[in-house]
This record gives C-alpha cells, structure tokens and sequence, in this order.
C-alpha cells in the first residue's frame, strides 16, 4: 500500500491494548479533527476547551443510550506518538463496548486505522527514523530481558546515530570528489585519498561489527535453538519438564510416545533458549518414527547447542563415548548430561570422569543438579559481550543493507588501490550512501514503508 493511498488529515481509530476481556480497554484515535469528532458525543467537559496532556471523566453516548462511563486522554499536536491531535479512551474492557464505541465514532466520521498506521504517522512526522520505528514493532514484540534491552535502545536512536554519523563523514567526502568532477579536465584532488582510505576502513570497521553483531542479536530476539538428544527412555522428556518446571511435554513410560516437535522456551539471565523436542532419537523399527529421526538430524543442524542425555542405569560407556566423539565432531557445542544419579553406579560416574570431558550429571525426575545445568547453558553458548547501551543489529533489513554497505565500501577500497578516478570513486561511494540511508530511512520507497508498516499490528 503506497502512503500516498493515505490522506494524514483524517482521524484514524483503533483498539490500542489486545483483543479480548480485561479490566480495561484502550481506544486510540490520531488527525486533525479528532477531538471535535470524539466531543460530538462526549458527555462531561467540553473537550475542545481542555488543555493538552489532560484526562477526564464522562460518558460517550449514542443519542440518548449511554456506552460506558470512559476516561478521555487528551494530547494536542506535536505532543503526541503521532505528533497529531490524539486522544485515548479507556473504557471498560469488554469486546462488545468497545466495538459499540469504535462503530460509533466511525459513524461520526473517523476511519479504521491500517496496521502499524500509527507509527507510520510518527515516523512521516518525524517522531522518529525508520530504524526507530521498527524497534517500537520489536519492543512490543519482545519477551525477554535482552531483547526489550537491544529493542528499547534502538528505539531511542542509539543504532541509527551510530549510522547517521556514519553517514554523514563519508557524504563529505562524497561532495569533495562531486566538486573534483566539476572542476573537469583540471587536475585537482580536494579529497585526499589517505584520509578517504582511512575514513573507509573506519567505517568498514563498525559496519563489519554491527554485521557480527546481528548473530548476537538474532540469539536475543529469536533464543538460541537447543536439541535435547539421546536415546529413548534417557529422560528427555523428563528433563525438558524439569527445565521448564512444568508438565509442557509428555512424560511416558513407552518410549515413543513423546508427541512430534514441542518448541518450549526457557529464560535464562535474559538469554532466551529455544527447546526443540526430539521425539525422533526414540528410534524404533517403526516405519512413522524412522521419518522422526531424519527429522531429528534436521533439527540436530539446525540446533546452536545441543545436551546430550545419556541413561546412567542402563547405557554403557562405549556407547556414551561413541556417542560423543561424533559429537565433537559436529563442532557444535554441546553437552554430556549424564541422568537418573539417584539411582546410579557411582562407578560409572568415575570411569566417566576419567575422560576428559564436561560432564554434567543430573536427576532429571529428582531435580538433582538442573540449577548447575542452566548454568552451564549460559556458559556454554559464550555470548559476546553484550552491555546495556552497545549497538546490536537485530533486524534482517538492516544486516542485509549494513551487507550492501559493506560490498559498496570494499569496492571504493579497491577503486583506491587501483588509482581509479573520481567518477568511478563517486558512484561507489554513493552506493555506499545510499544503503546506509536505507537503514535509517533518508532512503525509502513507498513500497519499503508499506512493507515495514504493514508488519504491525493494527492499532499500534
Ligand atoms: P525420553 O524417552 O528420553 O523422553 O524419557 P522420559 O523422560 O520419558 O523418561 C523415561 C523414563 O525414565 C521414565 O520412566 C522416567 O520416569 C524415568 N526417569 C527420568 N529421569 C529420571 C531420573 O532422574 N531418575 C530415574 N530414576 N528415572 C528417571
């Protein structure tokens, strides 16, 4: 949908806070006209005479029949989200006064907002730039302590100041050599091409850590994708429950019944890891679970980090050591979990610790030691570094232009090395530019916008 379809004059309504019953329900309207439009039937003060940034008491009626008794915000143009006229109605919190209430007011002459239309008119109204705009999408989206971190100071202009500046070093560079090619056939060199080169190998230096930082930030914003792997009756099932402390997947004396794939999701110290159920290394001779197990190698690559569960009572120590050297093999990490302790040989568990690996050993049923494994989770995924306040690339639109960039910059890096001219310098260098402001939005088609846009929930 192209912006242009949008007419930004017009009052715009949409539930704010989610579907369904609660105590209350937010009704959120943004345009010029918007306070007119909801006074019309307001009863209580008269709106278009408040202040801004005030709330009153009143009920919205439909001629004589009284709605609901609602709280109105009022927020006056540019002191908004949207930097327009905006108000918000919190009214009791059932679907069907809010939908009596939203029909009304269209009726009165507001239309239904279109997803994400709300920070659409934030950002064309220079709320904030389009990175921001999309970290408010990731925020609201965010479900952990690190991704609400990495979305909240993106949206606060940390990531796109980083790049704005960027940007602009290089845009004066940019314009030196534009004034070279103006001067033609003269043989002048405004821009030096030592503290071009220099200039470009700093940028290449931040873009290339924001790159590697989008795998910091895909860890953050999608969990770290963790294989449970072992052998039927190990106690996979067990543990998962264990981990997760609730009965998410089927606990079964007969091995084979664990159902197909159950994604769970466990927090640690902020770092979200993803659990992919195996129910495919409960190998059988049975046609349907041979399929499980080709799945389970998938999901086994798929995986950053895999525990393997190995039964202490019954598997034997070749078989275990098989097991995890092809492991090791992999050159993924993992880790050895050795279960059912309470009931274990302590012998085994020496003979194991003669070779040189980390094991772990646990009661999965007992909940013996599972605090030690979390631990050993966060320590095995070896996290870079990550401080409140550090610049992460979470968005595949950005890694994929910050990449451009990249390609853009080696190419004016090249051109230096072989004496290329200006001509051929700019248009690498404007390449450059270009993907840069993709990011931040000083490039942007409608067709980029519609696209970002439409990926928010109406009303947001
Ligand atoms: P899965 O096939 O690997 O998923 O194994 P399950 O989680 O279904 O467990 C298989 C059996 O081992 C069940 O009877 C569990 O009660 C038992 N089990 C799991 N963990 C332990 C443990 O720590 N100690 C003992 N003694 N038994 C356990």
């Amino acid at each position: 949908m192209s912006i242009h379809h949008l007419n930004s004059q017009d009052t715009i309504i949409a539930l704010a806070t989610p579907q369904g019953i609660g105590a209350i329900a937010v009704i959120r309207l943004s345009g010029k006209g918007c306070v007119e439009l909801v006074n019309k039937v307001f009863k209580g003060k008269d709106l278009t005479k408040q202040e801004a940034n005030t709330i009153h008491f009143g009920t919205i009626r439909d001629g004589e029949k009284i709605l609901d008794e609602v709280l109105i915000s009022l927020f006056k143009a540019p002191h908004s989200f949207t930097k327009e006229d905006s108000i918000e109605i919190s009214c009791h919190g059932s679907q069907y006064i809010v939908k009596q209430i939203i029909q009304l007011l269209i009726r009165e002459g507001a239309r239904p907002a279109q997803a994400g239309e709300f920070t659409k008119r934030a950002f064309m109204n220079g709320q904030f730039d389009l990175a921001q705009a999309e970290a408010v999408a990731d925020l609201i989206h965010s479900d952990s302590e690190s991704s609400h971190q990495a979305a909240l100071n993106q949206m606060r202009g940390g990531f796109s100041n980083e790049i704005k500046q960027l940007r602009e070093q290089l845009i004066n560079f940019a314009s030196l050599i534009e004034l070279e090619l103006d001067f033609g056939e003269e043989d002048v060199e405004f821009a030096d091409r030592d503290d071009l080169k220099q200039l470009v190998d700093k940028l290449l230096y931040v873009i290339n850590k924001l790159i590697k930082s989008f795998d910091l930030g895909n860890v953050i914003k999608n969990g770290i994708p963790t294989v449970i792997a072992g052998k039927p009756n190990a106690g996979k099932s067990t543990l998962l429950n264990a981990l997760l402390n609730e009965e998410k997947a089927i606990v079964s004396d007969i091995a084979g019944t664990t159902r197909d794939f159950i994604e769970d999701e466990l927090h640690i110290e902020g770092v979200t890891f993803r659990f992919i159920d195996t129910a495919g290394l409960r190998q059988t001779d049975d046609k349907v679970e041979a399929i499980g197990v080709e799945r389970t190698q998938a999901k086994m690559k798929e995986a950053s980090l895999i525990i393997y569960l190995f039964d202490l009572i019954t598997d034997n120590i070749t078989e275990i050591l098989q097991e995890v050297n092809r492991l090791e093999n992999l050159g993924k990490p993992f880790i050895p979990v050795g279960n059912k302790i309470d009931e274990a040989d302590p012998k085994i568990i020496d003979e194991l610790k003669a070779n040189d690996h980390n094991w772990m050993f646990i009661s999965a049923d007992k909940q013996i030691n599972i605090e030690d494994l979390k631990e050993e989770l966060i320590r095995k995924v070896n996290l870079p570094d990550f401080k409140v306040g550090d610049t992460i690339v979470t968005n595949v639109r950005h890694y994929e232009s910050l990449l451009k960039t990249k390609e853009s910059l080696d190419d004016v890096l090249n051109g230096l090395g072989m004496n290329i001219t200006g001509d051929f310098l700019a248009m690498d260098i404007r390449q450059a530019l270009h993907h840069l402001g993709e990011i931040t939005g000083e490039i942007s088609t409608d067709d980029l916008l519609g696209n970002i846009f439409s990926n928010f929930c109406i009303g947001k």
